[in-house]
């Protein structure tokens, strides 16, 4: 009865892997007069229930009316997902040819998609009382480690903030029973922001920049800063938004996963007297929820964070940054792939509003829009204030002497900025002790049974690890196949880089900054801490070490091993090499003192490790885009990548063999490769292969894709596989 009224039938986006709208009646005695478009309901689902998104009332439904069901429930009377981000789901849905329902719940906070409510909800602060500030009362000291915390926090510090600096409940509760703690309900930290830190005085290139920008406060436009590192781009991005701020408008910085420091965030609390909010992943549930919503209500001025947040509800967004615009974490690699960049991109499209994207190392088909003209290319060419570039060193190291992997000149570099009190860093982006287990006898090398790869010899624990699955083993006292005691490692990681230095600078303290030394919450953040007061000499560290942080006494970076991306299948891996070598070169000598850059490698004269060392990132980057225009790779072409996994091969394979057919009859516009094992063959168990789709038109890919995607969710052989589909992919294994 219900359906005969047109109105009364709901279309209700659902987080499910299908790619279309499911239908539902009114719940019973709903008029319908609440329903607000971009509200969350609760419907059945087979034997489940199910949280979604209320998109329309529809005139018709393909299901019959008696096989219908009613809504359960409405959960929200105003709409959560704006029609801003709406757009942009409906856009990033219908790109990356994703289900809508799983693209527009992923854009809430955990809490939400759950269910709980999205009123204002009241979090505990704790602070201190007036009578600790006076009195001398006696504490323990995990007390006073307490007392002291707060001290340094006097906006209050909620009970998420205690446990991640592991301080217990029992002496928060002791502390407030003595009266020195007291606790204040409140749905956000009042800000204690200073922003009284004054802006710089801009040198000629940012002050030609943030004049530019601030010219497009009206429209879309796409920026590409390009400013080495220390040019002060930060500081254009902070003079730009005072700018929008001014104009009571919000403002959404993305940065990398490992870009998101407290030194980020307090430079611009320090600047900004406005609420600052950091999206990081060491937010509680909680926490999500309570900095969703003050996005979502305009109270919070700049967003901070990463990939996903380029999802939050900003109802004033007026600007958006990408900082290290080229970095990797930026790009989703399960799931729903996305591109944080591309999305902020059409964001900022839909909305009218500018965008910056920031780099010193600018992705490839960044570069290539920019000299296109599709971007504004800004670039700042010097290091800003005192500092200076730093200068290169390629050290050949073919028929060296090496000492487990360093050469004699580095040791005796090393040694001389030590003892001048100055800090050094060297970087080696392989954890572990040695990535190969070999036997001397006989030349076996330890392989996870699960990957085919080899296993990662770790020393302290004295375990096996494969760093593609995770799975760990005990080490091995013989050899798997000839029963001899010679397992020997072979090739180096940070653990044994970290054990060569000890060996020879015994009087001097070493940080080794990994996943293997960061995995506990916090400690991170306490390494980078104890490096700063100056406690550590020699920093060793895979690329965790490389982006964003600020080292003023680092005077001397070491490239341990520059010749990896000279062996991948991937084509991108010359790009990410200069990349990661110019960031990594980027810590040195950021203040007043010239910093030195030394580059161990078997390929001195390689001619593009030249551009990059000696003349710049402009011509490495212009002599790879040659290579990329001579052999139609992107940007000069366009990829979609099918994936599929199975436990045997034939079933993965076979599956894009018929995937590959319905694409056969599109003719020249769109080729295809493969299907092929993918560069990783096995992983954790499956078998995977992929086949690659290539055009010289996006349109055309994406009219193809559309076309045959329902035709693939259609085959039957999909049951046997897990299969994936990934636009405009950013890494081919
Ligand atoms: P980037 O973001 O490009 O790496 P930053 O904005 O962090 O560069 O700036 C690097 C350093 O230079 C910082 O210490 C910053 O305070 C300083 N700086 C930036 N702009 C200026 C300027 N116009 N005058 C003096 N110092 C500056
Ligand atoms: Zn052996
Ligand atoms: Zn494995």
């Amino acid at each position: 009865m219900n359906a005969k009224n047109p109105l009364k039938l709901l279309q209700i986006a659902l987080p499910v892997p299908f790619r279309h709208y499911f239908h539902y009646l009114l719940p019973e005695n709903d008029g319908g007069e609440h329903w607000q478009v971009g509200a969350r309901v609760k419907v059945p689902f087979g034997s489940r229930e199910l949280i979604g998104i209320f998109m329309a009332f529809a005139e018709q439904s393909d299901v019959p009316t008696d096989k219908l069901k009613c809504a359960t429930q409405l959960l929200d009377y105003n709409s959560l997902i704006s029609n801003d981000i709406l757009e942009l789901c409906l856009w990033a849905s219908e790109y990356y040819h994703h289900p809508i329902g799983e693209v527009l719940i992923n854009s809430l906070p955990i809490l939400l998609r759950q269910g709980k409510s999205a009123d204002v909800h009241q979090e505990k602060y704790w602070f201190l009382t007036l009578q600790e500030q006076q009195s001398s009362l006696k504490f323990t000291p995990r007390q006073r480690e307490v007392v002291d915390f707060i001290k340094r926090h006097p906006e209050g510090v909620c009970a998420n903030q205690f446990k991640l600096a592991g301080m217990s409940k029992a002496i928060i509760h002791a502390l407030n029973k003595k009266g020195v703690i007291g606790v204040r309900l409140g749905d956000e930290n009042p800000s204690i922001n200073d922003g009284n830190k004054q802006s710089l005085q801009l040198n000629e290139a940012q002050a030609h920049a943030v004049s530019a920008i601030k010219a497009a406060s009206d429209h879309f436009q796409t920026f590409l800063l390009d400013g080495v590192t220390g040019s002060g781009k930060t500081e254009v991005y902070l003079q730009v938004i005072q700018h929008v701020l001014n104009e009571q408008k919000q403002v959404l910085v993305l940065v990398p996963e490992i870009g998101l420091t407290p030194q980020t965030i307090q430079r611009f609390r320090e600047r900004f007297s406005v609420p600052v909010i950091a999206l990081h992943s060491n937010l509680s549930k909680k926490e999500r929820l309570n900095a969703w919503r003050r996005a979502h209500s305009g109270k919070a001025k700049i967003i901070i964070g990463t990939r996903s947040a380029v999802f939050t509800s900003l109802p004033q967004i007026g600007l958006i940054v990408v900082d290290e615009e080229h970095d990797l974490s930026f790009k989703q690699q399960d799931n729903f792939r996305y591109h944080a960049r591309d999305v902020a991109i059409m964001r900022a499209y839909f909305k009218k509003i500018p965008i910056v994207l920031g780099s010193a190392t600018p992705a490839l088909e960044t570069l290539h829009k920019a000299k296109q003209g599709k971007f504004t290319h800004l670039i700042l060419p010097n290091r800003a204030g005192a500092a200076v570039l730093p200068e290169f060193f390629v050290l050949d190291i073919r028929n060296k002497q090496l000492e487990e992997g360093l050469s004699q000149s580095i040791l005796d570099e090393i040694r001389q900025h030590v003892q001048r009190g100055e800090q050094v860093m060297l970087f080696l982006n392989r954890r572990g002790f040695a990535p190969v287990l070999m036997c001397h006898a006989c030349g076996w090398m330890a392989v996870c049974t699960r990957c085919d790869m080899r296993m990662t010899y770790h020393k302290r624990t004295q375990r096996l690890h494969c760093h593609h699955c995770d799975s760990q083993t005990k080490m091995f006292v013989q050899c798997r196949a000839c029963d001899a005691k010679e397992l020997q490692p072979v090739g180096l990681g940070t653990e044994r880089l970290e054990h060569v230095l000890q060996k020879n600078f015994p009087d001097y303290s070493i940080a080794r900054i990994d996943r293997d030394t960061t995995q506990r919450k916090g400690s991170m953040e306490a390494l980078l801490e104890s490096i700063h007061s100056g406690k550590h000499h020699i920093l060793i560290g895979t690329q965790m070490l490389a982006k964003g942080h600020h080292f003023p006494n680092v005077t001397l970076v070491t490239i341990v091993d520059a010749d990896g991306g000279f062996f991948s299948a991937d084509f991108r891996a010359l790009e990410r090499m200069g990349q990661l070598v110019l960031q990594v070169a980027g810590r040195a000598g950021r203040v007043e003192k010239k910093g030195k850059v030394m580059i161990q490698t078997h390929h001195p004269d390689h001619p593009l490790l030249h551009q990059l060392f000696h003349v710049s990132y402009q011509q490495f980057a212009t002599m790879i885009l040659q290579e990329r225009l001579a052999t139609a790779l992107p940007p000069y072409s366009y990829f979609a990548l099918f994936r599929a996994e199975a436990h045997q091969i034939k079933h993965a394979m076979d599956f894009l063999l018929e995937v590959k057919k319905l694409f056969h009859s599109v003719g020249k516009e769109l080729q295809l490769l493969g299907p092929l094992p993918a560069p990783m063959p096995r992983k954790a168990g499956r078998y995977r292969v992929q086949l690659l789709l290539q055009a010289t038109q996006r349109p055309v890919l994406q009219s193809f894709l559309k076309e045959w995607l329902p035709e693939i969710e259609k085959m039957k052989m999909k049951r046997r596989v897990r299969w994936s589909l990934d636009v405009d992919p950013v890494e081919m294994y």
